[in-house]
């Protein structure tokens, strides 16, 4: 009450201000509609209102079964430039012990490491975490992008992803440096496409390696639009300018989608694990179009709990619809500070348990004073059982062939 009494003693005292400094020749309605327009300034980066609805919150301190989570980074290629990530050499986030602490307190059997590179440094990573605990990581392997302009490339890759296999790993990652950074001078020229032919014998050696290939390309719908106040992700566009896809000469993000969805048609033994809600959780509809047109085809919910979580009842007939193909993930990275709703730890798990299994209502989906992705705040689908097993890990053991 006191805050409010002061709110209200200041806009009083606003007026009164402007009239003592002579500004008295309008009319007094014509100053009360130019006060209520302006307001008290707040920069909206100050902005943070707290919710004064009371509603039941659930804490769900362990997942209700065990968990893989399909989509986590703790390596990643050492170099990058210009966006494309470069060489066999590996840095680690964290090491296995550290990890498993987290995992052991939230009820995860297993982390999926989707950055695991190629070669040396995918041979040293699954050593270094998959041998050394059975059943509690899997790692991806990666293309070589630095060498995708070499004349022997394709076939290269293909080998690679043979090799990769009998090294231990488990899947292929395809980040969005393809369609959005890698170019056919690597990092200049013209950007590559996503159904470019060169990339066709890696696709069917995935299938033949019983590889699933998880596939990010294109991003949140925003990241497509001008930054401005009418981006409903200003915010956080106006701190990262450089994750904006907004002009230049990047394709739409219905460009990038459609020839993804030509790779997905031409190579239909391959399996494909759509990450962040297929990149398009702003419509459902079209994800749902998208999964009925692919058998091949699969979901991981990584980053897009406040997209899954803004529609509720919408998401909850998507879960039902596609149980079998929906998988678990976080896109967690340990240390990742600079993306709150990505920082690998109990809180990031705890909010993902409470949106799949709870009915908790308008709740945040990030770990962070002001929600990252967008002001708004979500609400939990509360599966039943026998979709939650799929999702926590059914769908992936079959998938990723943990048995
Ligand atoms: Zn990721």
């Amino acid at each position: 009450m006191k805050l409010k009494r002061r709110d209200v003693l200041a806009a009083m005292a606003a007026p009164l201000a402007g009239a003592a400094a002579g500004c008295t020749a309008r009319k007094p309605a014509e100053k009360a509609v130019e006060t209520a327009k302006k307001g008290k300034p707040l920069d909206l980066s100050e902005f943070q209102p707290k919710s004064m609805l009371v509603v039941p919150e659930t804490k769900v301190e362990k997942a209700k079964f065990p968990v893989v989570d399909v989509h986590t980074h703790f390596s990643f290629p050492g170099k990058a430039e210009a966006g494309v990530t470069w060489g066999e050499t590996l840095v680690y986030l964290a090491p296995p012990e550290e990890l498993l602490a987290v995992m052991d307190r939230r009820n995860i059997q297993t982390l999926v490491n989707l950055t695991g590179g190629y070669g040396n440094g995918l041979k040293e990573c699954i050593e270094k975490y998959d041998k050394k605990h059975p059943g509690r990581f899997v790692t991806f392997t990666e293309p070589m992008w630095e060498k995708t302009n070499q004349p022997d490339y394709a076939k290269a890759q293909a080998a690679a992803i043979e090799e990769a296999g009998k090294a231990g790993a488990k899947g292929l990652k395809i980040t969005k440096v393809l369609g959005l950074y890698l170019r056919e001078g690597i990092t200049s020229g013209a950007l590559v496409k996503i159904d470019d032919p060169r990339f066709d014998p890696m696709w069917e050696a995935c299938a033949a390696a019983k590889f699933p290939v998880a596939i990010h390309v294109s991003d949140p719908v925003a990241f497509f639009e001008p930054i401005d106040r009418f981006n409903e992700r200003f915010e956080e566009l106006n701190a990262h300018p450089d994750w904006s896809f907004h002009g230049k000469d990047f394709p739409s993000n219905a460009e990038i989608l459609e020839a993804r969805n030509r790779v997905f048609a031409r190579h239909p033994k391959t399996q494909f694990i759509a990450l962040h809600a297929g990149n398009f959780g702003e419509n459902l509809g079209n994800v749902s179009e998208c999964l009925d047109k692919f058998p091949n085809m699969h979901l991981e919910i990584g980053a897009r709990i406040g997209e899954l979580g803004r529609q509720p009842r919408m998401a909850r007939k998507f879960f039902d619809k596609y149980q079998d193909r929906i998988m678990f993930g976080t896109d967690a990275v340990p240390h990742g500070d600079d993306t709150p709703q990505q920082v690998y730890g109990d809180l990031l798990y705890q909010i993902y348990y409470r949106f799949l299994e709870t009915e908790d209502e308008y709740f945040d989906y990030a770990p962070a004073p002001v929600p990252p992705q967008g002001r708004w705040r979500i609400y939990g689908v509360g599966l039943p059982d026998k979709i939650l097993r799929k999702v926590y890990n059914e769908n992936a053991q079959r998938l990723i062939r943990l048995t």
